[in-house]
């Protein structure tokens, strides 16, 4: 015999647990059921170990989509702030680092402990080590065959997030779920990600690996600052992470070593002030000895600033404030944070998750195609679906 469930959640993550505390406090029946042997491993390994569990600064123009407006009403009705309330209520400390953005103070285990122990407040079921072995709807029911039995819900929640790490147990069944139900889904890509370099450039760069500089990349239009970090791999740290979910396989990137400054002016300035300044010498007054000293190098910039001539001047401003590289690719799935794409948000409600067409349906979290930039949008996001469809599911 089936045992029945008013909502069954497959995905034990961010948005699936936020989703089972809010749907068992409205007095529910709720089952979430996740196949690996842990729940919310992602949380745990999040933000360096501290989870970045949101950004007091979120919009919706942190956020990319193919439908761009699709996230307004549901961070609108559950914001930063609602969540902070709630790690409050739980006593997790917790600090800003960057803008906006609120980490633990000690572990990010306190999150997930928090989301457990609301879900246990509310009476939701889990059950780990248990996976889907096929969804069917019949009269309004959904008939779930687990590894461990036959469920029956009227609701069903898909929380099975994107590709990214797949060795913590992501997969594309949230993908095929949609497309079961006749949900188209958006090309997925690995967003977050480091970009890996040409073995040429590769061992250009290799004696700046190790060393963090602040930069501003751009790519197609857009661009952040923040501090990028040159790897044995390639290039990753913030700003490379961000801009990664913008480009295309074949982009250059430009990277502004001197972000704010005009670096043809300082150029003219410094020549006529201190002819006999090196590049080098100049570089390191900005960024890390290190980087100022191999980036010289690599750039043969060795005279001091008497023997340039104008052209010269020139092309080291430009080099120095748009200096563009072409990543051969990223690392994709294994290292990226997030994945792009997902399932199409215009056949879903914005209020609810809801599929327009399937009734008792949900898609929340990351396996929409909703993804946030770095700095807490992500989980914020997780959130914010979860609970739009735990007040409804
Ligand atoms: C290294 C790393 C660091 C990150 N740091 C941050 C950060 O600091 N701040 C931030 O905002 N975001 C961060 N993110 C992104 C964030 O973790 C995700 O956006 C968020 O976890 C998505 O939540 P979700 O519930 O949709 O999916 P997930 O948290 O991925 O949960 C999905 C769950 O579904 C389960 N599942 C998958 N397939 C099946 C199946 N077939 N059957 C049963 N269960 C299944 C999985 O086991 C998993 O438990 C980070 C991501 C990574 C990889």
């Amino acid at each position: 015999m089936a045992k029945t469930f008013d909502v069954v959640i497959i995905g034990a993550g961010a948005a699936g647990l936020m989703c089972a505390a809010t749907a068992g406090y409205r007095g529910r029946r709720v089952l979430v059921i996740d196949h690996a042997p842990r729940p919310g491993r992602k949380i745990l390994m999040s933000g360096g170990g501290r989870c970045n569990f949101t950004n007091l600064n979120s919009t919706p123009a942190n956020f990319l989509s193919d439908n761009p407006h699709f996230c307004i009403s549901a961070l609108k009705r559950y914001t930063p702030q609602d969540f902070l309330e709630l790690v409050d209520r739980h006593g997790i400390e917790h600090e800003e680092k960057a803008a906006g953005q609120l980490f633990c103070r000690d572990s990010a285990r306190s999150i997930l402990d928090m989301l457990l122990t609301e879900c246990e407040w509310a009476g939701s079921e889990i059950r780990l080590k248990t996976s889907v072995e096929s969804v069917n709807l019949s009269a309004n029911t959904y008939r779930v065959k687990t590894s461990g039995g036959e469920v029956e819900c009227s609701s069903l929640v898909v929380a099975t997030g994107g590709l990214s790490i797949p060795t913590m147990g992501a997969t594309g069944f949230g993908y095929n779920l949609a497309r079961q139900f006749g949900l188209d889904v958006r090309p997925t890509r690995a967003g977050l990600v480091p970009f890996t370099l040409t073995p040429e450039l590769k061992q250009q760069l290799s004696p700046l690996a190790g060393i963090s500089c602040p930069v501003e990349v751009s790519c197609n239009g857009e661009h952040f600052r923040e501090p990028m970090l040159v790897t044995h791999r390639g290039l990753s740290g913030p700003a490379m992470l961000q801009i990664s979910s913008f480009w295309q396989p074949g982009d250059p990137v430009a990277i502004d070593l001197l972000p704010g400054q005009q670096a043809l002016e300082a150029l003219n300035q410094l020549k006529q002030e201190h002819p006999t300044l090196t590049l080098e010498r100049y570089l390191a007054r900005t960024l890390p000895r290190r980087f100022a000293r191999a980036f010289a190098e690599l750039q043969g910039w060795d005279r001091p600033l008497q023997g340039y001539r104008k052209a010269d001047l020139e092309a080291a401003a430009h080099t120095l404030s748009a200096w563009t590289l072409t990543p051969a690719g990223t690392e994709g799935y294994r290292t990226a944070e997030v994945t792009l794409g997902g399932v199409d948000t215009r056949q879903l409600s914005s209020k609810t998750m809801a599929a327009n067409d399937v009734p008792g349906l949900f898609f929340i979290g990351e396996v929409v195609d909703v993804t946030g930039h770095l700095g807490g949008h992500n989980f914020q996001w997780a959130w914010a679906s979860g609970v739009a469809a735990g007040n409804i599911a």
